[in-house]
Parts: C-alpha cells; structure tokens; sequence
C-alpha cells in the first residue's frame, strides 16, 4: 500500500495515546484510506508521516515535524489560500484528496475542533473551475453488470454510466457485448471510474482512474431508489438492471464525492451494517444531494456512428497523430470557432458521437447553411456568445451553494445577452433555428431579480457586506441607515465640539483598536469639557471619548454588523432561488451551446469553402454505401500545407472495394483519412471540405494503420495488429467504411501478402464493407480485378532529371512503381549514395519493384559477376517501395559493407 494513504503506523500502534488532534487525524485517514488527507489546522492544510513525505516532495514544500508525548511525526503543510494548485499537483501524481476543515471555531469549544471532510477531489469529480479544461467535459463513468434488456431471453449485459459533476450532464447506455462497451468508454474517455462487483475493470483504458466504492451501492433496489430519488422511476427511464445499477451507484458515488460523512456509504463494518437496514443511500445524504442533476439521457449507441478507441485516433480527432504533432492538428482543432466554453463542449460531444438519422443530420446542415449565407448575423451571435458565461457550471455552483455575488452577477450578464442574441435569429427560417430562438429563454425574473438584489460590482466575500443594493430590502436598508446617520453625527460632532470647547485643532479620528476618538493637544487641555473620558496619552496630545460617542459608535458597530448578517441572509435567499431555476438555466445553457457550435461550424464553412454534404437516404444504396466526394480535401492537411491538391472519390455498394497504390509520400494514407473524414463531418452535421459530397450515412468506421505507420500509438507487434483486424473481419458489415493502410507488414512479405490478400477477398465476399486499402502487395491490384465490386486506384509520379514529383492526384488502375529511391533524393540522401542505391534497383528490379520478378537480376551483380548470395538475399527481401528515406540509407550502407567482405 502507498505509504501516503490511509492510517500512518506509527499512529497506528499507539492511536489511544495521540493527543486528540493527532487521533482526529489518524480516524480521518483510516476511513479515507483512498485519499491523502489534508487536515486543515489553523491557516495551513497538514499532512503527516508518510502523507507528508510525499507531499514534501511533489510540491516542493518543507518537511518539518510535529511532537506529542508519543514521539515525533514528520509533518508538510499547504496554506489553505493558495490549496488548489497544490490539490491540482497531488491529482496529477494520481492520488485523491480528502479535504478535511475545521467545522467549528476554535473559541467555541473546550476541547479539540471538530473536523470533517467536507469534499473529495477525485480526476473524475472536479467541479473546481481551476482544476478543469473548459472546453471539454470532465466525466466520472461507473460501469456495472446485470440483466439486460438488449438481449432475448434477457441475459446479463454491461451497463455504463457517465457523469460530469460540474456541469450536470448525465448519461447512460448498455450492451451485450463488452468491446462495445469499451468504445463507448474510450469515446468520453472518462478521467474515472468506480466499477461493480461483477462488471470487468478491463474496458477501461489504463489513463482511467479505478476507484473502489461500495459494492452495496450497486445492488439494484438501493441503486433504483438512488436513481429514482432524482429522477422518478427509473424502469422508465433506463432500458435495464444493468443500467439501474451502474446510475444509482454513480449517484451516489458522486454525493460521496461532495463530501460530508456518509455513513454506510464507507467507514467500518458496523456502520455498514445499521445502514444496510435503510437501504435509501440519496435518504441519508440529503444534504449532498446534487440538486442541479436534473437530467439523465439514456442513448443507445447504435443511434451514432460507431468508432472504437483505434478510430479516434486514426482519424485524429482529438489527438494529433504525430508524436509532436501540432495541437490543432486534429479534426475538432480545424472545427472549433466556437466563442464560448458551452459550445466548445457541445461541439466536442457532437465530434464524438455524430448521427446517423439523415433527418437529424440534415436539421443541423439546414442550419449551417442558414448561418453561412448571412455573414451579419454570424459575426453578430458570435460577438454576443463571447459574453455568455459557462452556465452550466454556474447554475452547478449556486446549486451546490458555493457560489458567490460575482457569480450572479456572471449569470445576469450573460442573460442580459439571450434577447441580442433572440434579435439576431429574428428572421431564422430553418425549424432548427426557429427552435432555437424559442428555447433561447431571457429568463427576465431571474434577471431583474439579479438586478434588483446584487449590487453591480461585488466583492468576492459574501459574508462582508457591500453585495446586496439599496432599495431591495427595507430592513437592511435601515439598518444602513443607522449605521450612516450615526456616522454622520460623528462627521458632525467635530465642528459641534470645536464650537463648544473653543478649541479649533480639536479632531475626530478613529483607529481600530480604541474606536473613535476626540483628540485635543497639550496646550488646549484647560478647554476640555466636564464629559470628556481620557482614553490615551499621546506625547502632544491626549485622546477621550464621551459617553455619547460611544453610545453612538456601538450603535454604528452593531448596525454594520446586523446589516451584513442580513446582506448574507439575503445574498442566501436570492441564490437558493436562481437555484430552483436550475432546469430553466440548464435549457437555456443548452440552447446556447447548440448555438455556438453552429455558428462555429458555419464560420468554418465559410472561411475555408466547405460544402453541403447531400445525405442520402439510408435503403437508397441498397443496403450498401453510396460515397460520392469531388474535390474533396483533407481537413487537418489542408491548414497546414501550402496547397493542396483535391481528390474525389466513388464508392458504391458496385464498386466497394478499392487497392490504393503509389510511392511512398505520394498521399495514399491522406486521401483514405480524408475521405472517412469527410464523412464524419457530414454526419456530426458539418459542411466538408469538398466541392461536392452526396453520402449515405455510415454506421461504423474502422481504420487499421499498419504497424510501421502508427507512430504515435508505440505499438508495432504483428499481434495487435492482428486483433484489430479480426475485430474488423468479425464486427464490419456492409454499412461499415473500413480503412486499411498497410496491413501485412508486421511479418515477412510472403506471409503479410497471403494475408492481405485473404482479408481482401473476405472482405469483399462476405463482410460487403466499404473498403479502401492502401498497400505496397502490388499482385493485391490483380486480385482486384478479379473481384467485381473491387477496382484500383493509383498515385502517379513524375520523374524528371531523376527528381519525383508528387502530384498527390489519385487516378483509377494501379501504380507501376515505387520511387523509393527518388524520395531518399528528395530526403537529401548523399547524391553518391543514391546513385549507387539506383543502380542497385535497376538490377534489382527490371521492369518493376516487386520482388518475385526481381529474382533472375538481382544475382547479376554490376560488375558482371555473380553477386554473392547472402547479399541477394538480403536484396531480394528489400522491400524498397517502402523504405522510409533514412531506413534505405541505414539499409544501403549495410550492404555495401556486405560487399566489401
Ligand atoms: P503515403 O501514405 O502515400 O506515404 P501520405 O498520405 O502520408 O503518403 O502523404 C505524404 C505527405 O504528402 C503528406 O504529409 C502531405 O504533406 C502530402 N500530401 C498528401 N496528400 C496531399 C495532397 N492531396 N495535396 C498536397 N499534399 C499532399
Ligand atoms: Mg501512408
């Protein structure tokens, strides 16, 4: 066990001797003995023995120490001021932080203060908005096994349930099979996941934190109670057990989260026990309840296009490809315009799961067209979106009562937006967009409320007054009246008692320690009237009060003190009733987010020339794919490259199959990418980047990059490679567009050629996938011709003066040659070098590169005598066609030493 968790043993051993605070803290650990506990004592968070040895040295702070009768303790403190920085460093090492705070004051007991935890950050429960990305959502997942609805006779399927505790959103779904589960986890890529009793931790991927939890938080009544606490019913609202299960366990793993003492929840056996009686977890918690959850949707991801941890990445859409590739360079980089943090997620979700219903797809192209034809209104809705707020985490915040007058202030200024914004979708024409204007709800009471009530710059402290205006509340509104007359009285009282005494350097002031005060110099104290009290002695002058100035000033202290206790009270009532607006806020939050997202895409459409994708309908194609793109680009290329040469392609349920052939660099990898990413984009909603593109949606992608192309996943064994296609060969069906690019070559060119030609003919005959494979096995371009529905494509180069020119322009049949050695020219290989590699190929290969042909020439060797035969060989196995520029010359330099002996 890591020694910074749980109980330190050297506590352990004598706990009944510790002081108390020691014991507090020693109880604390053993029952958060997943976390590090911060303890908070005075100004400063404490971690001990272990714990603080840790902490010592992930954040750099002094390891000091502590005393008791029973020995001395090591001991590393955080200033609770600055806590979430160092809370933020301690998650990114991988632990969890139980926060512990004094939860009464030091004055009012006798005895040692009572500490709670009072919250639990975890990766997955965040809800800090320092500790979170803005523009995406941070979920916490729960994943539990039982009887499913999917499957008939109902047998026991997966469920998983996600939830982004700061913003609300809260999702369900469930299948039979487990991988499709695990697709579904690696889509939200969940920071964290606490896992059932029965269900398998090994659909999570290995970034995702496994928490352990209560297993009887899983059971299915007390689950269905949790879930339907929230939510009403919950067998209308989830489709089986499984996801009962996984929901209620989320729930109340996140009010476990919040913090407070749950008992039953965690804690020792006996606890466990009493609790087990009462089987209501959302009961016992009530003041954890997350009151702004009001939604929980439960999808089935058959309703969107399908792509597997293997397919995000491939396609870039989240991750660059490239180890040191550009940030932006992936798909949601080139598409993301969006002005604010809500439609920043929208946008990321839509990425993530885009449609399959030709009818939803084409509401948001409708609406996409509407907002490119009208620049005006574009740039209007988003300058007006760059002022909204994140709302959903606000309305979370002043739901959770952690929110404070800035807050509101936020949430007012950004309502004060929605009527523009209202203004600006006036003459919207489309339904989404008429939809959109409806639900873009002012919510004017919740505004003027704000406007009546918090004044229009606050503090940040809600306890200090200065947040509630005047005129909204008649009692503190007298209360600052007192307060202000007395004041009054006492800027008056100076020139009262300069007129009574005589004296006209007598002063008023005030200081802290003894209030106000009438101040006379030495040389005047003969005037000093009978009612003057002497307070101090200064050297030239002495200080008194009157009784009447301090009546007057208990009077002001007291006023000022009962009027921010009312300012509190009330800054309170007004935040508890925004918060029971939260459904309200959250629709509006919505409508926004929808908004900017297509506003963004519009934006994008029309700045880089993108077109309307036509959907077709799906029996159209006959059960097949229809993908017919011209001109069509690569989305995440073409922002990088100078120019860039636009390729179609035609595909049909006739012609599904292509072999894609050319040199290397030629662009083959670039143009099968572009092609299942422009069909991505037109089923997220998207225009795409081509001149035309009619499409039937497609309900999978897969994409396999063989071993030596996938740089960034590390993980070049023939095995993996393997797996995933037999994934491919078991799961693809004829609405699947499947990519292939360079499969076979993780073992020799014999063996990766027999099955590469095997899959094809698979593929083609029984699967009926869409299918484009890129390949260096040119006899695979022959096989082609033999299957009907396969066909070859081709990128040409030129060679001029022994230079190769990429045209990056596919054209139908199959390439005649490599140009390996032309790209090590182009590389900057030494010109001797790549003479001497010329040579080489032409006797290695007369008419084309591939190796069977190749055998009778590569024994003749240049000088006319026999080459020697370890050195054919070798040559023989030269895969040259596909060399990388550094790797030929590594290769040539070999064999010529070869030679040499
Ligand atoms: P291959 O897979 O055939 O080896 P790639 O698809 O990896 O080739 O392309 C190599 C490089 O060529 C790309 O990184 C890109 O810079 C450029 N490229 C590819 N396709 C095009 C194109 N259509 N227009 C312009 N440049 C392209
Ligand atoms: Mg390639």
């Amino acid at each position: 066990m890591d020694p910074a968790l749980g109980p330190p043993d050297a506590m352990a051993e004598k706990r009944d001797e510790l002081t108390p605070m020691m014991r507090q803290y020693h109880d604390l650990c053993a029952r958060y003995d997943e976390a590090i506990v911060l303890f908070q004592v005075g100004d400063f968070y404490e971690t001990f023995c272990g714990a603080a040895e840790r902490s010592a040295r992930l954040l750099e702070i002094a390891l000091t120490s502590r005393e008791d009768s029973t020995g001395e303790y090591p001991m590393a403190g955080i200033p609770i001021d600055n806590a979430e920085s160092y809370i933020e460093e301690l998650l990114e090492a991988g632990y969890r932080v139980a926060v512990a705070d004094q939860v009464e004051e030091p004055g009012e007991t006798s005895g040692v203060v009572e500490r709670a935890v009072t919250r639990i950050v975890t990766p997955g429960t965040l809800t800090e908005d320092e500790l979170l990305a803005s523009d995406d959502n941070n979920f916490v997942a729960a994943i539990a096994r039982g009887r499913g609805a999917n499957t008939r006779p109902a047998a026991d399927e997966l469920a998983l349930a996600l939830l982004d505790v700061s913003t609300g959103d809260f999702l369900a779904t469930s299948s039979a099979s487990d991988e499709a589960i695990a697709d579904e986890v690696s889509r939200f890529g969940p920071a964290e996941a606490v896992v059932g009793p029965d269900a398998p931790a090994d659909v999570l991927p290995e970034e995702c934190m496994v928490t352990p939890f209560d297993d009887r938080a899983f059971d299915r009544d007390r689950a269905g109670e949790t879930v339907s606490s929230y939510f009403g019913d919950p067998d209308a609202l989830l489709a089986s057990d499984a996801e009962i299960r996984a929901c209620g366990a989320l729930l109340a793993y996140a009010e476990y989260a919040r913090g407070g003492e749950h008992e039953g929840e965690r804690g020792d056996g006996t606890e466990r026990d009493e609790a087990a009686d009462s089987p209501v977890a959302a009961g016992e918690s009530q003041g954890d309840r997350l009151e702004y959850l009001t939604h929980l949707t439960r999808y089935d991801p058959r309703e969107y296009l399908l792509l597997d941890a293997v397919a995000l990445r491939s396609l870039e859409l989240f991750e660059p490809r490239a180890v040191r590739g550009r940030e932006d360079a992936t798909l949601v980089g080139v598409l993301d315009e969006t002005a604010c943090a809500l439609g920043g997620r929208k946008l990321r979700d839509w990425l993530r799961r885009p449609l399959l219903e030709p009818r939803r797809i084409e509401a948001r192209h409708d609406a996409v067209e509407e907002l490119t034809g009208s620049v005006q209104t574009r740039e209007h809705c988003h300058e007006l979106l760059r002022d909204v707020y994140d709302l959903e985490r606000l309305i979370g915040r002043i739901s959770r009562e952690r929110a404070n007058a800035r807050d509101l202030r936020s949430l007012r200024d950004t309502l004060a937006v929605v009527p523009e914004l209202r203004d600006q979708l006036a003459d919207a024409d489309c339904d989404r967009l008429t939809a959109l204007r409806d639900e873009l709800d002012p919510l004017a009471d919740v505004r003027d409320l704000i406007d009546d009530a918090i004044v229009a710059d606050p503090p940040i402290e809600i306890t200090e007054g200065g947040i509630v205006a005047e005129d909204y509340d008649a009692d503190l509104d007298d209360l600052r009246g007192t307060a202000r007359d007395g004041k009054q009285w006492i800027d008056d009282l100076e020139a009262r008692e300069r007129e009574r005494t005589g004296v006209d350097s007598l002063k008023v002031g005030y200081n802290s320690v003894h209030g106000y005060y009438i101040e006379v110099t030495n040389p005047n104290l003969d005037a000093v009237p009978e009612n003057y009290q002497r307070r101090q002695t200064l050297k030239n002058s002495e200080r008194f009060v009157t009784p009447e100035l301090k009546e007057r000033e208990d009077e002001i202290v007291g006023a000022e003190e009962r009027a921010d206790e009312r300012e509190y009270e009330l800054f309170c009532d007004v935040r508890r009733t925004v918060a029971d607006e939260v459904e309200r806020v959250q629709r509006l939050a919505d409508a926004l987010a929808t908004l900017d997202a297509l506003v963004s895409l519009a934006t994008v459409a029309a700045q880089y020339d993108y077109c309307r994708p036509e959907i077709l309908d799906r029996e159209a194609a006959d059960g097949g794919l229809e993908i017919d793109i011209e001109g069509g680009r690569h989305p995440v290329v073409e922002r990088t490259q100078e120019s860039f040469v636009p390729n179609g392609a035609r595909l049909s349920p006739e012609r599904r199959l292509a072999v894609i052939t050319g040199p290397n660099m030629s662009g083959k990898s670039t143009y099968m990418r572009q092609v299942a990413q422009i069909v991505l984009l037109a089923q997220v909603g998207s225009f795409v980047p081509a001149e035309s593109a009619r499409l039937t949606p497609v309900d999978r992608i897969f994409t396999r990059v063989g071993a030596s192309d996938d740089i960034a996943g590390g993980r070049s064994t023939f095995m993996v490679e393997m797996d995933e296609l037999a994934t491919i060969l078991r799961d693809a069906d004829e609405r699947s567009l499947v990519l292939l690019d360079e499969v076979g070559r993780g073992t020799s060119t014999a063996d990766g050629l027999a099955i590469a030609q095997a899959i094809t003919e698979h593929l083609h005959d029984e699967v009926g996938a869409t299918t484009l494979f890129a390949t260096h096995h040119h006899p695979l371009t022959e096989l082609a011709d033999d299957l009907p529905a396969a066909f070859t494509l081709h990128f040409a180069v030129d060679q001029t003066d022994g230079e190769v020119v990429f045209h990056h322009e596919i054209e139908p049949g199959a390439a005649t040659g490599s140009y390996g050695v032309e790209v090590a020219t182009a590389a900057g290989v030494p010109e001797a070098v790549v003479d001497r590699s010329r040579e080489l190929v032409e006797q290695a290969t007369p008419a084309e590169n591939d190796a069977p042909t190749a055998d009778a020439a590569a024994t003749q060797y240049a000088d006319g005598g026999e080459l020697p035969a370890d050195v054919a060989a070798e040559l023989r196995a030269l895969d040259v066609g596909h060399l990388t520029p550094v790797d030929a010359l590594t290769e040539l330099d070999r064999l010529q030493r070869l030679l040499e002996e």
